[in-house]
């Protein structure tokens, strides 16, 4: 290709960018965007399939195809792309990402964060669409019943202590964190977070992107973070013993430390902590809450059934300590929700109240929590089953007696 011989400089980068970007890209992309964000989307993935491009839409967790490109313009589509996330159109060997506002015909806006990655066959773009209007909820909006709530509530208003979110990749521990974050954020407080990535930007709040190859590692930022004389420290998550340790640290001189583990639940977030090196008094001292969550996708209101639960589940609600409900909702399929008997999502929380230092076991398990939500028809029986660790055998043991 021409343009890959010219000498790369400032110019013809310039020069080469609007030309290949044409209008039929432009109107293409605007128009996977428009589907993406009237469908509630979470990401939008574009990669090389087959000699094609595949277009694929993240909806209430799941992936679905959209029709393809024309053929041909799959260059121009990556390009428009690169144009807006502001990443460097020349250099498509190695991973990197951006991030752009995209304003829609109607009124419709969104926040974007791409990711481009060189792959077999090309290149995959994936473009993760934050939610809402890039602001935070609020925490009375997550879904935590009132009790759960006012431990939150509780633990934020502390000086120090921490708060850790539990739970797998897409569970909605992030968008948590930063209804904590939104709820702290006022003048009298001092607020840092350290992330990987930043997923949306907070109005006072200094946020700080951990980058490895800049020498900004994590435990390298977090040291230098905390000299900044803060009140208020987000971690995005503690990957290992030495950032865990110092985040304890933090915790015990008087700040108040908010992050997330990557556990199933509450009782492994506190085992993991110490299976990472950290002190059981450090733990003890310092880990105030620990909120485990999952996101469950809701039935859809205009095709769910009621049926009578079946035998084995309603021993489940039994196991964990729960009346079985007379009638349960099943997922059918409709046209509102593209056949998929569900549409959007809602999270369920498990609560470790650990002040004083000592484990409580949560009021609610995310398995009891999951079926409550069933049990008011917001969820069905499998979708509880399918996203919550199963209950332990001890719990289950302890509120059958
Ligand atoms: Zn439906």
């Amino acid at each position: 290709m021409v343009a890959g011989m010219a000498k790369p400089s400032a110019d013809t980068t310039r020069g080469a960018s609007p030309g290949e970007a044409t209008a039929p890209a432009v109107r293409l992309l605007d128009h996977y965007l428009a589907v993406a964000a009237d469908s509630g989307a979470s990401d939008l993935h574009f990669e090389p399939s087959g000699g094609r491009m595949q277009v694929r839409v993240r909806i209430d967790g799941s992936l679905r195809a959209l029709s393809p490109p024309p053929r041909g313009l799959e260059s121009a589509l990556l390009t428009r792309a690169r144009l807006l996330s502001r990443v460097n159109l020349a250099e498509r060997r190695l991973p990197c990402d951006g991030r752009f506002h995209w304003q829609g015909r109607s009124s419709v806006t969104l926040d974007l964060r791409a990711s481009f990655l060189p792959v077999d066959g090309g290149e995959k773009l994936v473009l993760r669409l934050m939610p809402g209007d890039g602001r935070p909820r609020p925490i009375e909006d997550l879904g935590m019943d009132e009790a759960d709530l006012a431990l939150l509530e509780t633990t934020l208003a502390r000086p120090s202590g921490m708060l850790v979110c539990a739970g797998p990749t897409g569970a909605g521990k992030t968008s948590t964190l930063y209804a904590a974050l939104a709820r702290l954020a006022t003048p009298r407080r001092a607020i840092v977070t350290l992330e990987d990535p930043v997923e949306m930007r907070l109005d006072g709040v200094t946020q700080v992107q951990v980058d490895d190859d800049a020498g900004r590692s994590f435990a390298v930022v977090l040291r230098s973070l905390l000299r900044q004389d803060p009140d208020v420290v987000m971690i995005g998550e503690m990957r290992d013993g030495e950032s865990a340790a110092i985040a304890c640290r933090a915790a015990l001189t008087g700040h108040l430390v908010l992050t997330t583990l990557h556990t199933a639940d509450t009782l492994e977030a506190v085992v993991r902590l110490r299976d990472m090196g950290v002190a059981s008094y450090l733990v003890s001292a310092t880990v105030s809450l620990v909120v485990a969550q999952r996101l469950l996708r809701k039935l859809c209101r205009h095709c769910r059934r009621q049926s009578e639960p079946a035998a084995h589940e309603s021993q489940l609600y039994r196991a964990c300590g729960l009346a079985v409900p007379r009638v349960l909702a099943r997922a059918v399929g409709c046209r509102c929700c593209r056949g998929e008997g569900y549409s959007g999502r809602s999270a369920v929380f498990e609560v470790m109240n650990r002040d004083g230092g000592v484990d409580r076991p949560p009021r609610r398990t995310l398995m009891a929590a999951a079926l409550v939500a069933a049990g008011r028809f917001d969820t069905s029986f499998e979708e509880a089953v399918a996203a919550c660790p199963a209950p332990r055998q001890s719990v289950a043991g302890a509120n059958d007696r």
